[in-house]
């Protein structure tokens, strides 16, 4: 039987389906030997009973549990024609004489004294017997002494699989796996369709990996010369950006076991898990050896250490980590195993991962640039059914400062808008809706808003497009918007020049700017409202970044309370004192003040323009760049067209309109 070679006791594997099989069978057993459940005795009534009893028909009864009477009649009583019926039966030969009736009778005191007042009125001969007996139900005592047994190993059983996170493999064995590494391994077998050729753009970072990859492939190449083979790299850069599939590239090219995981995989709820998952990993890599593993998301274990003190549930992080560093620390650069970790937060990694001798290379993923984005673009076009005349060039222009995951999903967005208007191809509005779809959630086109607050939007957009028009230094415009759009209810776009130094004059305008939307509402309508809430929060953020870090007020001097290394996280402490406070606060709301004032000044001088602008706004709801130099004419200090500068055009701004506080939202 199949059943025999489960039960070899040699391997004993624990299946829970076992347990199952164990009561069933227990329970037939019982069913088969108890017999009791095969007994036949007729049932019958007290009062009945009495006049059998009074017959001299009854030779015992037997009185269980105190509560049920079991009839046993006198040989010469079961031929008789009334009694025929109750000949017990059973299916089994039983050693034991089975009772001919059974009932239930009330009270006990009462029975009994019934059958003596029966027995002495009558003077029965053979006095029939009363025995006392105390049956047990043998099978609901044995379930209910198992009980207990059974909720702790389906507790047990629950816990285990909750633990191994319930992913695949077969049934109780996953209890032992607790301390493996989870990590995916991708080797000749698996294929990994993966290459170069999908990552569009990230030269410099393919370079790098690819280098990587070559000193796996051909080590001697470059320890012939004496060199060592880095052990790990660290890709750093904005989410989105392509890290994950730069390593699942690099797991295609390279044609080595790639081990794949995330940092969180390490995290379990029980101590020294994670430590010996990384373990186990750097031992199945080395076995495999030579080999890369990936660490996604690493700073899910490889913050800081020693930071938050107060919480005890970082202790298990730490080791986690320090096992990590053990691990890099202890492979020689001969093992051939290389790490590649990916971080968006390189800044609060732990400096001792950075240490030279583990990962020591940085590999930065920036945001595309235009020319990488079309690139991008054209990766994920390609599975696109796409108007004949489609400009990816021009897409490329509209999208700046996405990432690639950005960008992938602007052609899957635009894929579906033209699929619900049952285009047969994605054509250049489909991007162009998608694009402001993502920039700026789902357009609400029957958002109830009035005439009045229509307008004061639309003047207080055209206040930020006209004053950042007039300012040397402010960001140039690229589109206002009086669309509501999520939960803003209008934008306008600008351009800002990437700057890596910054000057107090371009601060000023940038806050004049943005404070040019609430100065407009005050000019025209001597009124202000909540809209301009976000704009607020900007000026207010950058105008105390001024004082307080950048040691751009005369008043406070030159001076920083900013720490980069980050030691004083809970603020407990100023580092100042109660003067300087209140210096501070007055420099910021003095910068402020004077940008309003400034803004309201410029608006003032120009308020026919700005009402032009702003009716413009209200006809056509999206302006553009065009629409302000037909108003304003050409921008005085437009700067020489950035040629060949691509650095210059990054990362457009969005400046929004909040009507209320995100909580106190609509709907
Ligand atoms: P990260 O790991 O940096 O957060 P991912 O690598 O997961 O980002 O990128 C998410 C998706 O974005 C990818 O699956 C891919 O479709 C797209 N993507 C990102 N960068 C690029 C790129 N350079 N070329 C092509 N597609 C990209
Ligand atoms: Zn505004």
């Amino acid at each position: 039987m199949t059943n025999k070679k489960k039960i070899n006791p040699k391997k004993p594997k624990f299946s829970p389906y076992w347990i199952y099989g164990i009561i069933i069978a227990v329970f037939l057993t019982m069913q088969l030997f108890s017999g009791s459940n095969f007994q036949d005795a007729s049932p019958t009534t007290p009062s009945q009973f009495m006049s059998y009893l009074r017959n001299g028909d009854v030779e015992k009864v037997e009185i269980v549990n105190r509560r049920e009477a079991k009839v046993y009649l006198t040989a010469a009583a079961e031929q008789t024609e009334i009694h025929k019926k109750s000949k017990p039966s059973s299916l089994l030969p039983s050693a034991t004489r089975l009772p001919n009736y059974k009932f239930e009778f009330g009270d006990l005191q009462n029975f009994e004294d019934d059958i003596s007042k029966v027995i002495n009125e009558e003077n029965l001969d053979p006095l029939p017997k009363v025995e006392y007996k105390t049956e047990q139900n043998l099978w609901g005592d044995f379930l209910i002494g198992l009980l207990p047994f059974i909720l702790l190993i389906g507790v047990w059983i629950f816990i285990m699989r909750r633990m191994s996170g319930g992913a695949g493999g077969g049934g109780g064995s996953q209890i032992f796996n607790i301390g493996k590494s989870k990590a995916k391994l991708f080797d000749e077998n698996t294929e990994v369709k993966t290459t170069f050729k999908d990552v569009a753009g990230l030269e410099g970072a393919k370079e790098e990996v690819q280098e990587i990859v070559d000193f796996l492939k051909n080590p001697e190449k470059y320890t012939s010369l004496g060199g060592k083979i880095p052990k790990g790299a660290l890709l750093v850069g904005s989410p989105g950006t392509g890290k994950t599939l730069l390593a699942k590239a690099v797991a295609g090219e390279a044609q080595v076991p790639f081990f794949s995981l995330s940092g969180s995989d390490f995290v379990e709820m029980f101590v020294g898990v994670g430590a010996s998952r990384v373990r186990d990993l750097f031992k199945q890599a080395k076995e495999k050896s030579p080999a890369i593993i990936f660490i996604d998301e690493i700073d899910a274990i490889g913050r800081a250490r020693g930071k938050n003190a107060m919480s005890g549930s970082n202790d298990e992080r730490e080791n986690t980590l320090n096992q990590l560093l053990t691990e890099m620390d202890g492979f020689g650069t001969n093992t051939n195993v290389i790490v590649l970790a990916a971080t968006n937060r390189a800044d609060i990694l732990d400096k001792a991962l950075m240490r030279a001798g583990r990962f020591d290379r940085q590999i930065f993923v920036d945001l595309p640039d235009v020319r990488e984005r079309k690139e991008i673009f054209e990766v994920h076009l390609r599975p696109l059914k796409k108007a004949k005349d489609l400009d990816v060039d021009f897409l490329a222009k509209q999208t700046p400062g996405f990432s690639g995951a950005d960008i992938a999903n602007v052609c899957n967005e635009a894929a579906l808008i033209a699929a619900r208007q049952g285009k047969k191809a994605v054509d250049k509005q489909d991007f162009l809706d998608a694009v402001d779809r993502i920039v700026g959630g789902l357009e609400k086109k029957n958002k109830i808003m009035s005439v009045a607050e229509k307008k004061a939007i639309a003047f207080h957009e055209a206040g930020h497009a006209t004053v950042s028009w007039m300012l040397e230094h402010a960001a140039p415009l690229v589109k206002v918007t009086i669309v509501p759009r999520g939960r803003s209810l209008g934008a306008a776009w600008y351009l800002p020049e990437e700057r890596l130094i910054v000057h107090p004059e371009q601060m000023l305008d940038e806050m004049c700017a943005a404070l040019g939307g609430r100065a407009a509402e005050k000019v025209i309508f001597d009124r202000i409202s909540t809209g301009a809430l976000s704009d607020l929060e900007k000026v207010t953020k950058q105008a105390r970044a001024m004082v307080t870090i950048y040691g751009l007020s005369e008043k406070v001097g030159n001076l920083t309370y900013y720490d980069s290394s980050g030691q004083n996280e809970y603020g407990f402490t100023k580092p100042y004192s109660e003067k300087t406070a209140e210096l501070i606060d007055k420099e910021i709301s003095d910068i402020i003040e004077e940008q309003y004032q400034r803004a309201i000044k410029l608006l003032e001088e120009n308020r026919d323009k700005l009402t032009l602008l702003a009716e413009v706004l209200l006809e056509k709801e999206v302006i553009f760049k065009d629409n302000l130099e037909k108003i304003f004419g050409k921008r005085p200090f437009e700067k020489k067209e950035m040629v060949e500068d691509k650095k210059a055009e990054e990362k457009v701004e969005i400046i929004e309109e909040k009507k209320k506080l995100d909580n106190t939202e609509e709907e």
